[in-house]
């Protein structure tokens, strides 16, 4: 049987849940509730029931978990109110901005026996799923350092991500993303250190832009970069591994593999430039090195609510859990300390 789910906050992304739920094979949309009357109105539009506030939403017996889409400042106080109206929880990311405020969350789903968890949706990124893929199959060896950036060129948008009592700027935003996906290929490595520099070009009271290294006890280190004025994008995923080189341009290409045959090469032909020559940077030949482009993995995103909905029955763990979302938020606690104190902060 399907779930009964209402969303509240019918935004950018409180709809986008509507639209998934309603094209979901295991969940049902039951109604949406937001503060402003404009969104509610559009709800209705759409055939979507609105509840009057969100204590009526909480209310209402037949829903069994409720979606938290608003500003990040508000995750908490909602979250809470709905584990203790009896409801599952899904939150949207960054569930909330300090590791505190998180438990105090874990503590209402524990009391009240409800589930509890995030919306880390970009786990279903066929970029990010190549790269996983790659790391588990070993075929280019242990897994050295792994490059993940994200580029664009307009900005913050102008709305509550400008603001920081609301949670605003990159970190928050993208880096979270991208800091889970990494500490999913990464789970079992103990980290020793965060350093994050940010940036603000464009003049917000946020960053819009974050550089931020994970170094672990094994001498490996993970690397999030976020760029919201980068006019040419650098790659979105470089990785070294012991026996190669993978390499994805942007989201929408496959993975590219560099495997190394052979360490020695003889005969290394010197390339010349316009200063010198250099056997040392020099590319290697084709008996040495192998190329080749990695299928994209298949990736549902509605897995998302499948998974949810057989965590609600017992039948699977859920995917996206409590000590996890904690460990994202350990990063971030320390990536915002390093950057004002401008210095590594050590575990
Ligand atoms: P948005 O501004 O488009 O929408 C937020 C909505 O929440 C607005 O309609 C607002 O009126 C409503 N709202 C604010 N406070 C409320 C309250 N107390 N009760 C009910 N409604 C309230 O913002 P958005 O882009 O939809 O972002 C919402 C959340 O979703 C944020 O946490 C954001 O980080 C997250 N998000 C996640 C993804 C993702 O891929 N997982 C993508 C975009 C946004």
């Amino acid at each position: 049987m399907k779930k009964n789910i209402a969303v509240i906050g019918y935004g950018g992304q409180g709809a986008w849940h509507c639209k998934q739920i309603l094209n979901s094979d295991v969940a049902r949309l039951v109604g949406i509730y937001d503060i402003k009357e404009a969104r509610c109105q559009a709800a209705a539009e759409n055939g979507i029931h609105v509840y009057g506030s969100a204590q009526e939403l909480l209310a209402d017996e037949q829903v069994e978990a409720v979606v938290v889409a608003t500003p990040n400042d508000s995750h908490k106080q909602l979250v809470i109110d709905a584990l203790n109206a009896g409801k599952n929880v899904i939150c949207e990311k960054p569930v909330e901005m300090s590791v505190e405020a998180f438990d105090s969350m874990c503590e209402a789903a524990k009391a009240n026996h409800k589930l509890f968890t995030v919306h880390q949706n970009r786990r279903w990124d066929v970029d990010y799923l190549a790269i996983k893929q790659i790391v588990e199959s070993k075929e280019i060896g242990d897994v050295i350092r792994i490059e993940s950036r994200i580029h664009g060129s307009r900005g913050i948008p102008s709305d509550w991500r400008c603001t920081k009592a609301q949670g605003g700027g990159m970190l928050l935003d993208w880096g979270v993303h991208l800091i889970d996906q990494l500490l999913q290929i990464f789970a079992e490595e103990e980290i020793t250190g965060v350093h994050c520099d940010m940036t603000n070009i464009t003049g917000t009271e946020v960053d819009d832009g974050i550089r931020l290294t994970i170094y672990f006890a094994s001498g490996k280190t993970a690397y999030v970069e976020v760029g919201t004025y980068n006019f040419l994008a650098m790659p979105r995923f470089y990785m070294q591994c012991s026996q190669g080189t993978a390499l994805i341009s942007d989201w929408t290409k496959k993975a590219h593999v560099a495997r190394l045959k052979a360490w020695n090469e003889k005969d290394v032909l010197p390339v010349q430039t316009a200063a010198g020559i250099t056997k040392t940077m020099a590319p290697r030949d084709e008996l040495t090195l192998d190329e080749y482009d990695v299928e994209r993995p298949a990736s549902d995103v509605h897995d998302f609510y499948r998974n949810f909905c057989a965590a609600l029955d017992g039948k699977e763990e859920p995917k996206i859990t409590q000590p996890q979302v904690r460990r994202v938020l350990q990063v971030m606690e320390a990536g915002f300390k390093s950057a004002q104190e401008r210095q590594t902060i050590w575990f």
